[in-house]
């Protein structure tokens, strides 16, 4: 089990765990945080019985144990056919050319390794390096999927047995991985390792059934079937909004009306309704700048469309057609110019960069990022905004969907830099930022003990890049702030902090881009930050 020793060709063997990390071997953090580390819970001998559980510390799928060898065989069958159709037109068109480029070469320069911060983390376990899940991928393939694989495959590539024991882990270790696309960045050679964790994911659900709870039955099901991830139907929406509106008038003296379904408004906002049931003075930041400014703007209280969640991307194409197909046809019948995505990262990429790129006819609904509204906004001198009102130090976190994937970098930067006279970035930052740790889901599966993996490992390095940018005030006597335009990077921050005691330790609270917006205007007396723990 010691990591060094970790090779391909063991993957496949009947072993009780492939590996564990010792907390020692994880990267050290700065001083009061080293101290020690949060303990992590233990699966139950009882429970990794009834379930494969022989990767890792952790576990995140739950796949019940065959009952039989036959049942064994059907399954490997099963992900093998899955794999076979990754690789035609029919069934792949989206993702079968990068995907192609991707398998067919890899230098084995390991530059990818060294940009993986789950990798560094675990002190480069092998396990998470990110060639390692692309290497076993790249070797099933040429052996059990290419035509003349199975003789070849051990002289050219290096052997692996594709037994129940193989397709089990790699289902596990799809979720090993945030798809931050940090290692496909950095590739000399255009590989993308994120690539291969997203169709192994959608192999899984899409031919054996295979997804975390968290995403597909109380994700993406819930959101068809009640119209939010969160189990908001249309009614409990519309009365969370009423009484954010109402909140907002208790907090600034300013009154506001969120519209729902104007028919012809210039902008359809979709939050991530994660935001509404956590964080609400976000939408009621966003009502409150939109109002102010004048904007002609709707939400939508049909279901799905006040939900700009879509979790599909991460696992499943069926389940991320359906949803986007559902914001797309609300948006048409509003009339809306355009839809605009709140603070959410992933719903920016499942929309904007997945659905509007296949959805070539009339549901090809022009949409934009909040950011760049919210920067029109901010130099539009539509708003009286005071810089001295958030005199106090803020960096921003880069949510890797809006930064990496989609270039919008600036417009957020402008703002905070407009509004916020302490402003420092974080190092590294821009494109070159490192995921919070919580993405492709992580941020909201917490089953088992996987919130200590995601917290301890995948979350580690943006704790040392938060407390970095912090280090000149870096005890509790000066509140800081966290700028994290994206619901989900948000929960894998607020976890962070409460894993860790942030908030106790350094006074470092953590919020969207609106909050500091509204902060600033001249018109709202008290401070809307609440500098305080909740
Ligand atoms: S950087 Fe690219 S070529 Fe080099 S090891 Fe990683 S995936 Fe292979
Ligand atoms: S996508 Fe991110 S987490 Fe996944 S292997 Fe690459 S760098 Fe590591």
């Amino acid at each position: 089990m010691k990591n060094k020793k970790l090779k391909i060709k063991d993957f496949s063997k009947d072993t009780k765990q492939f590996t564990h990390i010792e907390n020692e071997e994880l990267v050290k953090l700065p001083p009061p945080y080293n101290e020690e580390e949060p303990e992590w819970k233990k699966i139950p001998d009882q429970q990794k019985e009834s379930v494969e559980a022989s990767l890792d510390d952790t576990l995140v799928l739950s796949i019940p144990k065959p009952a039989s060898a036959q049942e064994e065989e059907e399954l490997v069958k099963k992900f093998l056919s899955g794999l076979q159709k990754l690789f035609t037109k029919e069934n792949n068109w989206t993702f079968l050319q990068p995907l192609l480029l991707t398998l067919d070469y890899c230098a084995k320069c390991q530059t990818c390794s060294e940009a993986c911060p789950i990798y560094e983390m675990s002190g480069k376990n092998e396990l998470y390096r990110p060639t390692f899940r692309s290497e076993l991928f790249r070797r099933i393939v040429k052996k059990y999927v290419k035509p003349g694989g199975k003789f070849f495959s051990k002289f050219k590539v290096g052997d692996i047995d594709l037994n129940w024991k193989t397709v089990s882990r790699l289902a596990e270790l799809a979720y090993r991985c945030t798809i931050c696309r940090r290692c496909a960045q950095t590739c000399p050679i255009g590989v993308d390792n994120a690539l291969i964790t997203h169709e192994l994911r959608k192999v899984f659900s899409q031919e054996l059934g295979i997804a975390p709870k968290e995403i597909h039955k109380d994700g993406s099901v819930l959101q068809l079937k009640v119209g939010s991830s969160t189990g908001m139907n249309p009614l409990a929406f519309k009365d969370n909004l009423e009484f954010i509106d109402e909140d907002m008038e208790d907090r600034t003296g300013l009154k506001i009306e969120s519209p729902f379904d104007k028919e012809g408004a210039e902008v359809l906002l979709i939050h991530n309704a994660g935001e509404i049931l956590a964080w609400p003075e976000n939408p009621g930041a966003f009502a409150l700048i939109l109002e102010k400014a004048g904007v002609s703007w709707t939400l939508s209280s049909e279901a799905v469309g006040y939900d700009g969640i879509n979790y599909g991307l991460w696992y499943d194409d069926v389940q991320l057609a359906r949803v986007a197909l559902k914001h797309a046809q609300i948006a048409k019948k509003l009339k809306v110019k355009k839809i605009v995505i709140g603070e959410c990262g992933h719903a920016h990429k499942a929309f904007m960069v997945i659905a509007n790129r296949i959805f070539l006819d009339e549901l090809n609904v022009p949409a934009e990022s909040a950011m760049t509204l919210l920067e029109n906004v901010v130099f539009s001198g539509k708003l009286d905004l005071d810089p001295k009102k958030n005199d106090f130090p803020v960096t921003l976190h880069d949510p890797c969907n809006l930064v990496r994937l989609m270039g919008v970098v600036e417009p957020q930067r402008r703002i905070l830099i407009h509004i916020c006279p302490q402003f420092r970035e974080m190092t590294p930052h821009g494109v070159k930022n490192y995921c919070c740790g919580g993405g492709s889901g992580f941020a909201i599966m917490s089953q088992n003990n996987f919130k200590d993996w995601r917290l301890s490992i995948s979350g580690r390095k943006k704790l040392l890049q938060i407390l970095e940018a912090f280090k000149d005030k870096p005890g509790p006597d000066i509140n800081k702030y966290v700028c994290a335009p994206c619901s989900n990077c948000k929960g894998q921050i607020r976890d962070l902090f409460q894993y860790y005691k942030v908030w106790e330790r350094s006074a470092i609270t953590y919020g969207g881009l609106v909050e500091l917006i509204v902060n600033a205007m001249v018109d709202v007396k008290e401070s809307f930050i609440e500098w305080e723990w909740h």
